[in-house]
């Protein structure tokens, strides 16, 4: 039976990769990044608030929303890269 010799992986190889597509937890990520305000141009060490890909409900109330300094919305903060 030459037929079953035959190699075909494509529908493997697309199962593999519909798969290997995992949400990320960033629930532990570290707390300690430099965020940058655009508002103020100044910087504070803590963590921005994003919501998890994995657990979208979970909340942190440690994590900034906002400038720790001026107040300003979530949206003029910046992690640096350093
Ligand atoms: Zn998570
Ligand atoms: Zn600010």
């Amino acid at each position: 039976m030459e037929f079953h010799k035959a190699h075909n992986f494509s529908n493997y190889n697309q199962n593999l990769n519909a798969n290997s597509v995992q949400k990320l937890c960033i629930c532990e990520r570290k707390r300690n990044d430099l965020i940058v305000c655009s508002r103020c141009n100044q910087s504070f060490v803590g963590r921005l608030s994003q919501p998890c890909p994995k657990h979208p409900e979970v909340i942190f109330l440690m994590d900034a929303r906002q400038c720790a300094l001026c107040g300003a919305h979530s949206a003029f903060l910046k992690v640096s890269k350093q």
